[in-house]
């Protein structure tokens, strides 16, 4: 694929539904699969993936605020959105306008929902433990609250994990045991029970009334590994996203030349490097600079020197064939070779949502099947 771009992104789109039909399978039949779409789909392009799940069979998506909903919604998405991220007082008209479905995470945003008169429906989300989003109440002041007859209809019942993927800590059981709590007093319970995103799902940490599942990190590819012993891992999942970037100049430099701002890069040898069009103002993370490593002609090319705004230098010693205009891959594979967003997280200190989220929007989107 020969994109006339500086550094651009290759998202594969039947990777993207591959990944939607493995969580399916994972969770089994009668458990809905809610698309997570939020931030442009973790930088893949919120409506690009929007459809493909919805192709795929999704009936479920779910965002971040009434923002990225009313986008999909002008897309043409119809499939039912969940707002997770909060509804602040001023976006509460346009959940009827756009046809959204708010997490509630506050009585009194039940109560100002019911001053509309308008029926709505909601999912509320219990704060288990995570101490972020949702209500942290005894369980009969939630179930007092749920009694009170509304215009807003309680149609899920939710909550999140702070720690799925490790083992060495109590804190899910603690989260589930909680969330049993209500679930057990709670009668008759509503449409939808979900706790699940990608580490509970791909490590079976689920309980048994639960319904739908939230996964955003596997449907772009990855799970996180986990900490301590787990039992098997039921879901397997590739990257839909390469990253790449041209290579601007290549030169020679002598032993002892220094390399980018700052000199942080002293040559120790006759060396050939490259100079790439992508820097941290394209979200190539500035603390890759002397640590990170990229592919060029199937081989793994250290980045020399602090990563700039625009630029980034790496050696090239091992590929004298490669010049100006020829690409490189910051995220992918390359024959043998490959580096993907976990890799790159843990040379740059950070997670590898940080990495896929923080992919510029100077960065082309390229669709491939
Ligand atoms: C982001 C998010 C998810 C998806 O999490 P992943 O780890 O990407 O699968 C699920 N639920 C909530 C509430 C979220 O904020």
């Amino acid at each position: 694929m020969d994109s006339c771009y500086r550094s651009w992104v290759e998202i594969s789109l039947s990777r993207i539904a591959a990944n939607y039909r493995s969580v399916c399978q994972a969770v089994g039949e009668g458990v809905e699969v809610l698309g997570v779409v939020k931030a442009d789909a973790y930088g893949h392009g919120a409506l690009q993936v929007a459809r493909v799940l919805t192709g795929t069979g999704a009936r479920w998506l779910a965002v971040s605020s009434v923002d990225e909903g009313v986008v999909l919604r002008e897309g043409g998405v119809d499939a039912r959105i969940l707002v997770m991220g909060g509804v602040l007082p001023y976006e509460v008209e346009a959940l009827w306008e756009y046809n959204l479905t708010p997490a509630v995470h506050s009585f009194g945003e039940i109560a100002a929902l019911a001053t509309f008169n308008r029926e709505i429906r909601y999912h509320l989300k219990i704060d288990t433990g995570m101490s972020r989003l949702g209500v942290r109440s005894e369980v009969d002041r939630i179930l007092d609250e749920l009694a009170a007859p509304r215009s807003a209809q309680l149609e899920g019942l939710m909550t999140h994990f702070a720690s799925a993927a490790d083992f060495t800590s109590q804190q899910t059981e603690t989260q589930m045991a909680t969330f049993q709590a209500v679930c057990s007093r709670l009668s008759p319970l509503p449409r939808y029970i979900h706790t699940a995103s990608t580490n509970a799902i791909a490590y079976a940490r689920r309980g048994m009334q639960e319904n739908m599942v939230r996964p955003g990190h596997a449907l772009y590819g990855y799970v996180s590994s986990p900490r301590g012993v787990c039992g098997p891992r039921i879901l397997e999942v590739k990257p839909a996203l390469k990253w790449k970037a041209r290579i601007l100049v290549v030169k020679d430099l002598e032993e002892g030349s220094l390399i980018g701002y700052g000199g942080t890069f002293r040559a120790p040898r006759r060396m050939r490097v490259g100079v790439l069009a992508v820097g941290y103002a394209d979200g190539y993370p500035h603390r890759l600079s002397n640590r990170g490593r990229v592919i060029a002609a199937g081989k793994p090319a250290p980045i020399l020197g602090t990563v700039s705004m625009d630029l980034t230098t790496v050696d090239l010693s091992h590929a004298p064939h490669l010049g100006p205009g020829d690409e490189v891959t910051l995220l992918g594979e390359e024959g043998d070779a490959g580096v993907d967003a976990q890799q790159i997280a843990r040379f740059a200190g950070t997670i590898s949502y940080n990495v896929l989220c923080g992919i510029g929007a100077r960065v082309r989107r390229v669709y491939v099947p």
